[in-house]
């Protein structure tokens, strides 16, 4: 903040000595020659139409005015053309007076703009050529001198103004490559006008000027094509890497970060409909993750809600549209806004709202990409969703929902690695069976029995530590792994559990038994303890110690007990 000021202070000084005394002085030694007012008033006329219609290339507006600004240097000399150009240019900061820092860029323009004038001017006047000459060869020559001056000190001199403003937009070679090329329909442009106008008068705006605006118009439409082409290209790229995809996750943040880039919008809003509710899920604000508010959208409240309920996706072109609508924060600066609905299988499922700085940034091709790569975030949702649905069950035991032996085995090769890396000090593991579980079944049927393994697995996964893993081993065995646990710590855990299974009557029966009774039974288990790296490096090692001390070490001293691995 402090550099921008500091600029913009250094801006104003070097305006103040160099605009108003330079058009003092252009005033004082290079009076006003009669002019015709009404020319000039002509072509500032001009100049608002080509600043509200500019021509667009590569999704930038390119303002042209140096081709009607020049024949008034040419009929008039460099003080008429520098007040034309100025009051063009102020006229034109102040209609976007509702963007950024309106103070710096009348300066900074101003500034801009007469430099250019006046370096121009001088490269004209370089070539020889005079003021008011109609000699064709003196005029091509000085036009050209003064075109490739202005365009390449206007290049420098917006290179400059990103530099100062932190705002890098970065040209591509094609921009910069049209910025020249252009010349080639500015010179002669420029000519044909000053030589219209000073042979036949005004007639010449209308012969020279429309059929510039023709082509401005038929280049808007074309590029607009030229446009929606690449973003549905895009889009299509977009729409492949979210479905490739599996996690739900990282397919949100791929589609909050690329539609952001795609649109170059600094703000991508996503909403997620849960029970009549619309609710913030993510907010990303200028490329980066911020906090969604805290507020629940009610049917057609908000912005958002507004899109849902209409089913369509709405484009907003400036603030006063939409701020009466608001129901959250929005930034300042916020100007056009592109909302289009989520829906599910003709249910709706949320919506997505971008943000813009800039007016008029949405048209209704946006709209059409927006829902595109929307339709492809969704179908991908959807798909993850299943996958990671479908894993679930594959690492799950059906009965108790614990984890089977498959994930387990998983899990701890992988809590085993992280040991080796030095994350933990301890992987422990504690394996437990129910004592004389065979007898339940016998006694009780083997329903009852079922109804004990899934009581159980409750109790084990209450107790299960924060990183720690409770899976079903076996048929009435379980395992815990117990990382970061030394054996003595395990030990005591297992002891607690022990303690805890023991006091914890089961309940069995009821009409899914056939017995309708329901009916409180106590169980007993034996456990068996053994540790890494104290008794072994290895994964499945671990496993096989745990259980010989589960049979040595408790089963056979006994039962209802714990055992501890020993060498
Ligand atoms: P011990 O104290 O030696 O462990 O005696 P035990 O009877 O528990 O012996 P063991 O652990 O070898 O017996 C396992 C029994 O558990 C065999 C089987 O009937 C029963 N069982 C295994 N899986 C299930 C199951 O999913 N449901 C039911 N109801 N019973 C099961
Ligand atoms: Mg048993
Ligand atoms: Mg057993």
């Amino acid at each position: 903040m402090k550099a921008a000021s500091r600029s913009f202070w250094m801006v104003v000084l070097i305006w103040i000595v160099t605009v108003p005394t330079g058009i003092a002085y252009l005033l004082t030694f290079y009076p006003l020659p009669d002019v015709n007012w009404t020319w000039l008033a002509f072509t500032v006329a001009l100049g608002f139409l080509s600043i509200y219609y500019p021509m667009v290339y590569n999704g930038k507006s390119i303002v042209l005015f140096v081709w009607f600004t020049l024949p008034v240097f040419l009929l008039y000399g460099l003080t008429a053309e520098v007040l034309v150009t100025q009051v063009i240019v102020i006229a034109a900061v102040l209609a976007k007076a509702h963007t950024g820092d309106v103070m710096y860029r009348l300066f900074y323009n101003s500034l801009a703009y007469f430099l250019l004038s006046f370096v121009s001017a001088a490269a004209y006047a370089l070539t020889g050529a005079h003021i008011g000459t109609l000699a064709f060869g003196a005029l091509v020559l000085g036009i050209f001198a003064y075109q490739i001056t202005y365009s390449v000190l206007y290049d420098a001199v917006f290179v400059l103004y990103s530099r100062l403003t932190g705002r890098m937009r970065k040209n591509t070679f094609k921009e910069t490559l049209f910025h020249y090329v252009r010349l080639i329909i500015i010179v002669p442009l420029s000519m044909s006008l000053y030589y219209m106008l000073a042979l036949y008068g005004f007639i010449g705006y209308f012969l020279v000027g429309i059929p510039f605006f023709f082509i401005t118009l038929v280049l808007r439409l074309n590029t607009q094509q030229e446009d929606l082409n690449d973003y549905i290209e895009s889009a299509g790229k977009i729409g492949r890497q979210l479905t490739a995809k599996t996690s739900r996750k990282g397919i949100t943040e791929e589609f909050m970060t690329e539609t952001a880039a795609l649109f170059g919008a600094y703000y991508v809003y996503l909403y997620e409909y849960f029970e009549g509710w619309l609710e913030p899920r993510q907010f990303y604000v200028q490329g980066e993750k911020s906090l969604p508010p805290e507020v629940r959208l009610g049917s057609g409240q908000g912005i958002a809600g507004r899109t849902l309920t209409e089913g369509t996706g709405i484009i907003f072109s400036r603030r006063e549209q939409w701020k009466d609508l608001a129901m959250t924060a929005v930034p300042a600066n916020f100007e056009s806004l592109l909302c289009v609905p989520l829906t599910r299988n003709h249910k709706p499922a949320g919506a997505v709202v971008i943000g813009s700085e800039k007016r008029d940034a949405f048209s209704k091709y946006h709209l059409n990409v927006l829902d595109l790569l929307s339709s492809y975030y969704i179908v991908a949702m959807e798909k993850a969703m299943y996958i990671e649905e479908a894993e679930k069950e594959n690492n799950r035991c059906a009965l108790t929902g614990l984890f089977n032996y498959r994930f387990l085995e998983g899990q701890l090769t992988k809590d085993m690695a992280l040991l080796m890396h030095g994350n933990y000090t301890a992987v422990s593991v504690v394996m437990l069976d129910i004592d004389h579980f065979k007898k339940v079944n016998d006694t009780y049927g083997h329903e009852s029995g079922n109804q004990v393994l899934k009581q159980l697995g409750r109790i084990l996964q209450e107790n299960c530590p924060e990183n720690g893993t409770i899976a079903r081993y076996g048929g009435e065995e379980f395992v815990y792994i117990l990382p970061g646990f030394e054996k003595s710590e395990a030990v005591g855990f297992a002891e607690m559990l022990r303690k805890k299974i023991g006091e914890t009557g089961m309940v069995i029966g009821g009409s899914l038994t056939g017995n309708e009774e329901n009916q409180v039974i106590a169980i007993t288990s034996s456990f068996g303890v053994s540790s890494a790296p104290e008794d072994t490096d290895e994964a499945m090692a671990l496993l096989r110690n745990a259980d010989r001390a589960l049979y040595i070490g408790a089963k056979q001293a006994g039962r209802n007990r714990v055992g501890s691995y020993v060498k």
